[in-house]
């Protein structure tokens, strides 16, 4: 078998495609392949699909390819233009490649795979191509995938932010809780990103008045938002933000009792855990404290119950608030006072989360998975980009990879 035969059919070339012809360069360590038609052949037309229209004139393209073994390896063609009786003269496309895209389908999936795993300007050093490149491969087969998305039967969804890298840019993630998906990021956090969602939503099948339940925090911004947009959704606070600020009412106690009592110093992280998370130092610290006759450990007494919260019976979790609250707003311990306020204005959706059983946490995969995504993505400070590797690796598309 000749050379160029057996890599005929090594890259599966069909006719009029034929390879001709290769050189090696051992200096440069590069393959390339020259592929060619034979005088007569016709194309179909790439816009009407027309059968045997002849060329018009050619212009030589090449692609990388997938390596021979350790050598890069390149494609290059004369690639037609046609002339169709219908639509005039027109580039045709080749079966191995995307139009303009100079990587071969096969480089591409190669790429798609790789900084799946490892951060694109990895993958850009390792393979010799520039980053910006390879991110355009990532946004093709990720648009390509979300305009396939459909979200025609998601009906609860949980909605956070997250700090972009550096700075003090956010994103807005929706997730399909059901299917544990990130069906829709954006940049900011105000009421305009669940604007943008439900947009995006129904453009992908979906329905806004079809979302019955809505988990986010007790932002006023995605209350406005929820409430405008998605306006058949129960909303439900996520219990980690509610713990959030009455741990951080409890920082605030600790922070101003500290100035007059010495026995706190070094105690601050103490006081943010869960008993069961102390080490045993922590825990020996505790327990030497006269922790009775702090305020500081009175605050973190109604921390705990109000986590307890969330341990009641269904039945009994209304009743338990309104103690809680009971006790809390008569601390006299204003940041407690003031967080036990908050916990009131938000009451329902609060205890909403007694029906739904939704909460943030249950992304818990998603944010790792998100946190990947900003490694991957870091070094090249696009938004955009940022995106993309969040679609890639948390939004379960699919990608029709070639083969
Ligand atoms: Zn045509």
């Amino acid at each position: 078998m000749r050379d160029t035969a057996l890599m005929q059919m090594a890259l599966g070339l069909t006719p009029p495609w034929t390879v001709i012809g290769s050189d090696f360069d051992a200096e440069a360590g590069r393959i390339d392949i020259q592929i060619d038609f034979p005088a007569g052949s016709r194309f179909a037309c790439p816009s009407c699909g027309a059968a045997g229209c002849p060329p018009h004139d050619t212009e030589r393209k090449s692609w990388r390819h997938l390596n021979f073994f350790q050598h890069q390896a390149y494609l290059s063609a004369r690639v037609p233009r046609v002339r169709c009786d219908k639509c005039g003269i027109r580039t045709i496309s080749v079966p191995w490649s995307r139009p303009d895209s100079g990587f071969t389908l096969l480089f591409e999936a190669m790429v798609m795979t790789m900084v799946s795993a490892m951060p694109v300007k990895a993958v850009a050093r390792m393979i010799g191509e520039h980053d910006t490149r390879l991110w355009r491969v990532v946004h093709h087969y990720v648009d390509a995938a979300r305009a396939r998305l459909d979200a025609s039967d998601v009906t609860r969804v949980a909605i956070d932010e997250t700090a972009a890298q550096r700075g003090h840019n956010y994103i807005t993630l929706c997730v399909d809780i059901d299917q544990s998906r990130v069906l829709f990021a954006t940049e900011g956090r105000d009421a305009s990103t669940i604007a943008a969602f439900a947009d995006d939503l129904a453009a992908h099948g979906g329905d806004p008045e079809a979302i019955s339940e809505v988990c986010i925090d007790m932002s006023a911004a995605f209350i406005k938002g929820v409430g405008e947009k998605l306006p058949k959704a129960a909303i439900t606070f996520d219990k980690f933000h509610a713990v959030r600020i009455v741990n951080d009412a409890v920082d605030l106690v600790r922070r101003a009792e500290q100035k007059r009592e010495s026995l706190l110093r070094g105690t601050r992280y103490i006081w943010l855990r869960n008993p069961d998370n102390l080490s045993e130092r922590q825990r020996e610290t505790l327990d030497e404290l006269p922790t009775r006759h702090l305020k500081t450990g009175r605050a973190y007494q109604i921390r705990l119950a109000f986590q307890d919260l969330y341990r009641q019976p269904t039945e009994a979790a209304v009743a338990y608030l309104r103690k809680w609250y009971f006790w809390a707003t008569h601390s006299r311990l204003d940041p407690m006072i003031e967080a036990a306020r908050t916990i009131k204005r938000h009451w329902d959706g609060i205890l909403r989360w007694f029906d739904s059983k939704i909460a943030n946490g249950l992304i818990e995969g998603i944010n790792s998975l998100v946190q990947a995504a900003k490694a991957k993505a870091r070094g090249y400070r696009s938004m955009r980009n940022l995106k993309a590797m969040i679609y890639l690796l948390a939004g379960k598309l699919d990608l029709r990879l070639p083969a």
